[in-house]
């Protein structure tokens, strides 16, 4: 087979360089921190060829010995970092090293404000990486062999980051990589061997595989640091993290492997770390981010947690080890017990593997609920970023669905900022005497769900309503059916039922009135025959004239929508309208003569009610006509 040897220049995707200046810009005042990421990406590369060439030795080419190493070049005025690990074929270059806008990247500029602060939050969100050289490299040139293809194959990759790269196949000898950066001109720090020293120790001590840099030379020859020497020593501490006693570790430790196992430039929020030795000795250390990342929506999110067995790299697969809801947890899970052989397929049912699972997701549930409890601040801050996927777990995790529900805030009636900052235990612990029931109502936006004529009669009795105006809502409530024995109940579903909440008194005058206009509640049925299913006089009204509800068992009108915007075919079910015998325009109605403005009366009540709701009218020209009508029409 012969290897393509032409040389050609491609073209960064549009956004590229913006993305690349607005990098540099951003992270110039923490700019070491580019050795950090090559470093990462050359200890996961290591990773992943221990994997591989655990089902084919032939890949270690017979050096096994995995290591990073970093040298400078003072006259050069290069800074080199090289790996021994699985390396790049051609193709893998373009996907992985061309593309550095990733699904998502015209939706991140979007977020773009133009603060500097902000910004830089949000391309730690995106997470940088191996463009991060830009920051102190004018031009980068990686040289690499894919592990297994023959020296013919290597690849160099060259570019300085303004648009477009270079590519061509030149012969490598050793698989892996090499990453030279030439540095810019006032770059100098990094062609000091102490100083590199420095950065490896404080960002990458973490890393497993050992850092190397070659032994410091007598001052008198300061240009023997190419490596040339051959004597290489180990910089960092290059121990697994996790497998230390956790006394010894400390928060600075933490967070650092952090940074490096979840390619973030910011500090976790907070970490569990578990060692368990008996039947089934294993390790969980995960970590809550602070800052959802901008693909958290993507389905084919790269980094999760990655599970090692007795230290070495398996897989990177948070699917597996974490429940959906869970998907932004980050860490490592390493396993003494697992096969070292194993593949993704036996993996997918291995009952081990589903044990470490179940216990890790309680671990986070822990970790989660002793923060609620003893840090609410800190817990809002992570409700506000993850709120909306902790949502779908009572619906996905039957089995830990209590737990869940304990960690849900939700906006209520009784919040004033409209914040999502109330449990369910302070819902449940101020419910009114009498009352049995957990009162929601789903909308379109949080303005629809707080303004709804539903809510009239529960702030009139000041009975608390949750506000749910999130997509994720209503999946959430098919798991979520009681909380604490307490039923949830839509206040738009059914007859109002307020059980003891209401007196008996109460309930006389409703049964006298609702005899009183039966005719009209008959009637308006008549008219609206096929938009309603019946029409009935409720007392849930104070101010509106009417409003829409379902039966109990129906599905509820802004699921419907939710579904019908997917494309899937509801069948029609009409909704029953509720009349308030105490408004005027009711009144009013019950007294007209007028057959044609009756007509348009109990239209305009069904239609009104229909918008009031979020709903769209079948008719709207018939809807301003009918209106025009009876503004100009003199009062009956
Ligand atoms: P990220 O690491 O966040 O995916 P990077 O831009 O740092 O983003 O790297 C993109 C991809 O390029 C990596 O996921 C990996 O597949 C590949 N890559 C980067 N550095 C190396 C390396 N030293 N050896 C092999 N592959 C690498």
């Amino acid at each position: 087979m012969t290897a393509e040897v032409h040389k050609e220049t491609l073209d960064f995707q549009a956004e590229a360089r913006q993305l690349l200046r607005l990098m540099i810009h951003s992270l110039y005042s923490n700019k070491e921190i580019f050795l950090r990421e090559l470093i990462s990406n050359a200890s996961d590369a290591c990773d992943k060829l221990r994997f591989e060439a655990l089902t084919d030795e032939a890949l270690f080419e017979g050096e096994s010995g995995l290591r990073v190493r970093v040298s400078c070049d003072r006259q050069a005025r290069t800074l080199t970092v090289t790996d021994n690990g699985i390396g790049m074929s051609r193709q893998e270059v373009i996907d992985h090293i061309g593309t550095i806008a990733k699904s998502g990247t015209r939706q991140f500029f979007e977020s773009l404000t133009g603060d500097q602060a902000g910004d830089l939050r949000l391309i730690g969100q995106f997470g940088v990486g191996f463009y991060s050289a830009f920051i102190v490299a004018e031009r980068v040139t990686l040289t690499t062999r894919r592990a297994g293809l023959g020296p013919e194959h290597g690849v160099r990759w060259e570019s300085t980051g303004e648009g477009s790269y270079t590519l061509e196949t030149v012969p490598c000898e050793h698989r892996g990589t090499e990453i030279v950066l030439h540095l810019r001109a006032d770059e100098d720090e990094f062609l000091d061997g102490h100083r590199l020293r420095e950065i490896i120790r404080r960002y990458s001590d973490s890393v497993s595989l050992p850092v190397e840099m070659p032994v410091e030379m007598p001052a008198e020859t300061p240009t023997a640091d190419e490596g040339g020497a051959g004597e290489w020593e180990t910089v960092n501490r290059a121990a697994a993290l996790w497998a230390r006693p956790r006394k010894e570790i400390t928060a600075e430790e933490y967070d650092e492997f952090y940074r490096h196992v979840a390619h973030d430039f910011e500090a976790p929020l907070a970490h569990v770390h578990t060692q368990i030795e008996g039947t089934q000795s294993y390790i969980a250390l995960l970590y809550l981010p602070k800052r959802a990342p901008f693909d958290l929506w993507d389905r084919e999110r790269g980094h999760g947690i990655k599970l090692y067995v007795r230290r070495v790299f398996i897989m990177e697969d948070t699917e597996r080890l974490m429940p959906n809801y869970l998907r932004f947890v980050r860490g490592v899970v390493d396993s003494d017990d697992l096969p070292l052989n194993v593949s993704r397929e036996i993996l997918q049912h291995n009952r081990q593997l589903d044990v470490i699972r179940g216990a890790s997701v309680k671990k986070v549930l822990g970790l989660l609920k002793d923060m609620a409890e003893g840090e609410p601040e800190k817990y809002q801050a992570f409700w506000a970023e993850f709120g909306r996927v902790m949502k779908e777990g009572p619906a996905e995790d039957y089995a830990n669905r209590e737990q869940i529900a304990k960690l849900l805030r939700f906006a209520t009636t009784h919040g004033e900022s409209g914040a999502q900052d109330i449990s369910l235990d302070d819902y449940v612990g101020r419910m009114k005497e009498g009352q049995d029931r957990i009162y929601y109502i789903t909308a379109e936006s949080p303005l629809a769900a707080r303004n709804s004529p539903h809510l009239e009669i529960f702030r009139k009795k000041g009975i608390e309503v949750l506000l749910l105006s999130e997509r994720v809502d209503e999946w959430m409530l098919t798991g979520l059916t009681e909380y604490a024995g307490k039923p949830l109940q839509s206040v738009a579903k059914g007859e109002l039922s307020l059980g003891g909440l209401e007196d008996a008194e109460e309930k006389r005058d409703l049964d006298v009135v609702t005899e009183e206009f039966k005719g009209l509640a008959e009637r308006m049925g008549t008219t609206l025959a096929g938009k309603v299913k019946e029409v009935r006089v409720t007392h849930r009204l104070t101010d509106s004239p009417s409003c829409l509800v379902v039966d109990q068992d129906d599905m509820g009108m802004s699921l419907r929508k939710l579904l019908e915007a997917t494309g899937q075919k509801i069948p029609a079910n009409p909704p029953i309208l509720e009349i308030n015998p105490e408004h005027p325009l009711v009144k009013t109605l019950k007294r007209e003569q007028d057959g044609v403005r009756f007509d348009d009366w109990a239209h305009l009540l069904f239609e009104q009610a229909m918008l009031s709701e979020g709903g769209q009218l079948e008719d709207p020209a018939a809807f301003v006509r009918r209106m025009n009508a009876l503004l100009l029409a003199p009062a009956g």
